[in-house]
Formats: C-alpha cells, sequence, structure tokens
C-alpha cells in the first residue's frame, strides 16, 4: 500500500509530538508518505494566513489529515480554526475512542468505548439572539434533521460492525425535548433496525452520565447529538485519566482529520516533555479509517505496554523520561513484538 497523508504539525507542542508520532508510524512500514502543509500561527508566521488554500486544498486531495493542536488568534478572522475546518468539509461524525492504559491514574480498568457525536447541528447550529432591549432574555435553537441523524448513527453502527463491536447505546432527551431529540431517537431506532447483529441500546442522557460514572464497562459504542456528545466525550476522556491519552476524528465524505483533544500546551512547548500518546491514539484511528486496523492494535499495545516503564514516559504520566524517549519506548517494543 502508498498512501500519501497531509500532516500539519500545529502549535506549541505540536512540532514535538507530530515528530514522536511520525516515528512510531514509519516503524510500521504501511508504506505512508506524508505531505506537510501548515495552518494556525506556524501559517501566519510564514505565508501570512491561518488557513492557507494550499493547505486546505491538501487535505480536500489527499482526504485524510494528521493534525497537531492549532492555535487561533483572537481578532484573526476565525473564532475556531478546528470549528472553520469542521465547517469546510462537513465534518459530521466527532469520533473519540476512550481506552485505560495500565498504570496511568484512570478511575477503572478496562475500558475500550468510542464515542460518536454528531458534529454540525443539535444545539451548536446557530449563535441564538438576544430578545429583548436590556439583554435579558436570550433565546437559542436546537436542529435536527433526518439526515443529520440518519449519517451520524450509520456511521456509528458502521463502525460497530467494522470493528466488531457488539453494542450501540443511543444517547437521547425524548422524554422532554419530544420534537428535537424525539426526531433523532425515531432516526436511530429505523436505522438500527438494519444492523441485527448489534445490540442497541436507548439511554436518557442524564441516566447515561450516572451510569458512565458508576458502571462503565457496559458501553462500546455511544451515539448521540452534538452537545451531548459534547459533555459525554469530555467525561469519558476524565474516566480514562484525561487529556494525555484522548484522541479525536473528524470524518465526513470528503475528508477525515486527526487529532489529539488536547491543545497547543505553550506552558511546556519547546521542553521536550509534551505526551505525544494522544496524538498517536488520533493516527490509530486514522490506521483502522484506513483499513489498517491490525497494525494500529499493534499501537495501542505498544502503548499499553510502555506506559508503566516510568523511566522512558512523560512526566504526565508520572514519568522521569521526555518525548524522545517515549517514542524510543514504543519502537522498542514494536520491534520487540516483530
Ligand atoms: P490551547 O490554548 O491550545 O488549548 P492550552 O494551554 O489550553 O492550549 P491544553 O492542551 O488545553 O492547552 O492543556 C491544558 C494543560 O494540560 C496544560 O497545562 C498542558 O501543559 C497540559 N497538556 C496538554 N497536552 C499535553 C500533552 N500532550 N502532554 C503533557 N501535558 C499536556
Ligand atoms: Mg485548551
Amino acid at each position: 500500500m502508498s498512501k500519501t497523508i497531509a500532516v500539519i504539525r500545529g502549535d506549541g507542542i505540536g512540532p514535538e509530538i507530530m515528530n514522536a508520532t511520525l516515528r512510531v508510524l514509519d516503524e510500521l512500514k504501511v508504506g505512508l508518505q506524508y505531505e506537510f502543509v501548515e495552518a494556525g500561527m506556524a501559517a501566519q508566521e510564514h505565508v501570512g494566513e491561518l488557513l492557507p488554500s494550499a493547505t486546505l486544498e491538501s487535505i480536500a486531495r489527499h482526504r485524510v489529515a494528521l493534525k497537531g493542536p492549532l492555535t487561533t488568534p483572537i481578532g484573526g478572522g476565525f473564532s475556531s480554526l478546528n470549528v472553520e475546518l469542521r465547517k469546510r468539509f462537513d465534518l459530521y461524525a466527532n469520533v473519540r475512542p476512550a481506552i485505560t492504559v495500565p498504570g496511568t491514574k484512570a478511575r477503572y480498568e478496562g475500558i475500550d468505548l468510542i464515542t460518536v457525536r454528531e458534529n454540525t447541528e443539535g444545539a451548536y447550529g446557530s449563535d441564538g439572539q438576544v430578545l429583548s432591549e436590556d439583554g435579558d432574555m436570550a433565546l437559542s435553537q436546537i436542529k435536527v434533521t433526518r439526515r443529520g441523524s440518519e449519517r451520524i448513527v450509520r456511521y456509528a453502527f458502521d463502525l460497530a460492525r467494522r470493528q466488531g463491536r457488539k453494542k450501540v447505546t443511543v444517547v437521547h432527551k425524548a422524554n422532554i425535548m419530544k420534537t428535537t431529540s424525539g426526531l433523532f431517537l425515531k432516526v436511530a431506532r429505523e436505522v438500527a433496525a438494519q444492523y441485527p447483529e448489534i445490540q442497541c441500546q436507548e439511554m436518557i442522557v442524564d441516566n447515561t452520565c450516572m451510569q458512565l460514572v458508576m458502571n462503565p464497562h457496559q458501553f462500546d459504542v455511544i451515539v448521540t447529538t452534538n452537545l451531548f456528545g459534547d459533555i459525554i466525550s469530555d467525561l469519558c476522556a476524565g474516566l480514562v485519566g484525561g487529556l494525555g491519552l484522548a484522541p479525536g476524528a473528524n470524518i465526513g465524505t470528503e475528508a477525515a482529520i486527526f487529532e489529539a483533544v488536547h491543545g497547543s500546551a505553550p506552558d511546556i512547548a519547546g521542553k521536550g516533555i509534551a505526551n505525544p500518546c494522544a496524538l498517536l491514539l488520533a493516527a490509530c484511528q486514522m490506521l483502522g479509517h484506513l483499513g489498517l486496523e491490525p497494525q494500529a492494535e499493534r499501537v495501542r499495545n505498544a502503548i499499553r505496554d510502555v506506559v508503566g516503564r516510568k523511566d522512558r514516559v512523560t512526566p504526565d504520566l508520572g514519568g522521569t523520561g521526555n518525548t524522545d524517549s517515549f517514542a524510543d519506548a514504543l519502537i522498542d517494543s514494536l520491534r520487540a513484538d516483530g
């Protein structure tokens, strides 16, 4: 296989964790090639634009991008570059796996679940409006469409099927939000009927939060609307030990962008101590998206193998190593596993 992907190193710790991630990916020898393009502050400095057309064209051409964290300067014309990229490419599915890694500060062991969040409508479709002169009344709208609901639920069930997962939990609030959440649930039931081998469970969002904290092992794939998915995916990141191990993918029909959930961490940028795992786990999602799930699992196993080695991992995981020693240890683990 030979496949070229667009790579955006990003700002802050971005170049450091990207370098480590690509070194580990190269060890897999799966024929991945990289086209390096810029966005964020790096692009602003080099070409005077935050989101150069060459970058957008590269993502459109290769359809897959691996992206480091971007800094969006205030007053730069975008409220968020990440949101802008989602809009440009209609990246409707935000996919956030949460896996526990032994040796981290996670509250439970053995969690392996994925949240699939609708990324384009719901409560985040509009800015809302202020209704009264004094500014003391505001209104916002929630938009749910059959098309938007169908494609996200279908994505979740296809993902479950592809990864051999057994259950999809549809999270909603249709008992109260009868029209919007009700439509989402109705469409979800129709889609679920087309996947008889996968169990479909319906759960109200408040109960889901409690269940996630009390018994997270019952979950496999969760699919939900924008706002609920935003909250639940962070809850799940907390369950498995926080930002250092939280990857995310934004997926559309024309392109898919894989990234760490955390930001550019300017407080530790340039020190060589950033944890590359979140970006590397995002790269694992990318491998799965490219049909290379066995290789993705090899990398995840290497991470599970190495995180307990305190002399080689980064300080955020309680280690005394740095970004490079972490990458070296992962490469050693991959080589030992043959
Ligand atoms: P941004 O403005 O880009 O979001 P931020 O400072 O908010 O940057 P976050 O990524 O949200 O950065 O980081 C929050 C905290 O977590 C920071 O103290 C940061 O150093 C730490 N952190 C984030 N990512 C990592 C990482 N990969 N390795 C180690 N520490 C990290
Ligand atoms: Mg931040």
